[in-house]
């Protein structure tokens, strides 16, 4: 029961995913950048992963072994489709 929260639906956070993914390589325009910087700041789930997501790619660009940018995408892509399985 949260009527004042703009209810963010599952199947919205799966395509926001993909968007922070794009988000943090610096593949949007401004214009979807700050699209999905409006949902990050109403979403705390997307939030979460998002700054997870940026740790980890911190991470992985100092050390430069364990994980290979690829594995990185197809670890969110894996969180994508399980949010759509669950809408
Ligand atoms: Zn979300």
């Amino acid at each position: 029961m949260s009527a004042h929260e703009h209810a963010a639906s599952p199947s919205d956070c799966a395509d926001f995913l993909e968007q922070i993914v794009f988000l943090i390589d610096n593949e949007l325009t401004a214009a979807d950048a700050d699209q999905v910087k409006q949902h990050l700041q109403s979403c705390n789930p997307c939030l979460e992963t998002y700054d997870q997501q940026r740790i980890v790619k911190a991470v992985v660009a100092r050390s430069c072994t364990e994980v290979a940018p690829g594995d990185l995408r197809s670890k969110i892509m894996v969180q994508i489709q399980e949010l759509r399985t669950r809408s």
